[in-house]
């Protein structure tokens, strides 16, 4: 597939630019451009264009507006210290796509075309992908929504594939401190047979509740329970969790149906088997991890995600209870695995599962 380029024509000048990436927040500035390609029923995908960055021309009826029929990815964009642009396993952001595309009946952008478009964006806006000091990347939103002018309830006819793209910072300010979490009581975000494996908005509309409900009792997050019987650990809004133990042993909840299978735990996962670690994925009580915290058995809790890396979990509560993990402070561990994956990520340490792809000289 051809992209056909249009520059923009008043880009951001570079001192603004560079004002920016000087200490970017997280999604509040965007590059000079953007990527669209249309699918239409019964012609495909087609009209793939690099564009100026600005708002979507949208009729009021279109239906992503009314019925949510929209899914997103989030994959981010790393400089190396040559200078060179590089991005981590897109295969697994474009496969994923796929899956959730066809969860909400959405066409699947093949997976050439979405690699593709983070190079054309790339291509046009490099200058925008931060030094890596101070954790910084380009962050790359790539989604698709149903385009179609329409209120009937029924897949769109019509859809959008759209890449945007904003220098980012640290998903969490004040560096690597644990966060505090929010279990969600009565709240919960995928059931069985929903849309948890899918990465779409809708998930996080329903997440939404909580998390402010968090934010007001000083947390930062949310951690969601199984929807059936309010007993298992599941994950976070947006992150996915691993609990490791005094003998060295981790669980990570197993991916059911409910839980988004993030390609960040299946990293660490890796790294962890690497280190001589057993993972074990299963079904994980809140209640083992009452008990086995306050016994010392529990030892480091962390969450994790393209947005924010690896974060450690210092304290879960919620209306009933308080949970403290290791007296607050961020575990050797976690604190290792995240130094290594980064540094897989900006090039200072070595790729040995090849799981980086370079995007541009
Ligand atoms: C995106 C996301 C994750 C993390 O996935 P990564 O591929 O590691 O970024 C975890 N949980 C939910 C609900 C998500 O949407």
């Amino acid at each position: 597939m051809q992209f056909s380029i249009t520059k923009n024509p008043s880009p951001t000048p570079a001192d603004e630019r560079a004002k920016v990436l000087a200490a970017p927040t997280f999604g509040t500035h965007f590059t000079d451009h953007q990527v669209v390609v249309v699918w239409e029923k019964g012609k495909g995908w087609h009209s793939a264009e690099v564009i100026p960055y600005g708002p979507i021309m949208m009729d009021p009826s279109s239906a992503v507006l009314h019925y949510g029929q929209e899914i997103f990815e989030g994959i981010k964009a790393y400089r190396h210290p040559d200078g060179s642009i590089w991005t981590f396993r897109p295969e697994k952001n474009a496969q994923r796509l796929q899956k959730s595309a066809k969860r909400m009946a959405l066409p699947e952008l093949p997976e050439d075309i979405f690699i593709e478009s983070l190079r054309q964006l790339i291509a046009v806006d490099g200058d925008w992908v931060p030094e890596a000091e101070g954790e910084k990347t380009l962050y790359f939103r790539p989604f698709e929504i149903a385009a179609e002018n329409y209120l009937g309830v029924r897949p769109a006819n019509r859809v959008e594939y759209r890449l945007i793209a904003s220098p980012v910072g640290p998903y969490f300010t004040g560096g690597i401190k644990p966060v505090s979490i929010w279990i969600a009581l009565g709240s919960a975000r995928a059931g069985k047979h929903g849309t948890g494996e899918a990465k779409t908005g809708g998930n996080y509309a329903a997440s939404l509740l909580a998390q402010q409900e968090g934010n007001e009792n000083g947390c930062s997050q949310v951690m969601f329970l199984d929807a059936e019987s309010g007993t298992y650990i599941e994950e976070l809004g947006g992150m996915n969790l691993f609990f490791i133990y005094k003998d060295g042993s981790v669980v990570t909840p197993s991916l059911d149906g409910t839980i988004l299978h993030g390609i960040t735990r299946d990293s660490v996962i890796t790294l962890l088997e690497d280190r001589g670690h057993k993972v074990t994925q299963r079904r994980f009580e809140l209640s083992e991890l009452r008990e086995k915290a306050a016994s010392g058995e529990i030892v480091e809790v962390f969450a994790c995600g393209t947005a924010a890396v690896i974060t450690p979990v210092g304290l879960l509560k919620s209306k009933e209870e308080e949970i403290l993990i290791a007296g607050n402070e961020p575990g050797e561990l976690t604190v290792a695995l995240r130094k290594e994956l980064t540094g897989i990520q900006y090039g200072t340490v070595s790729d040995k599962h090849n799981w980086m792809l370079k995007l541009k000289d």
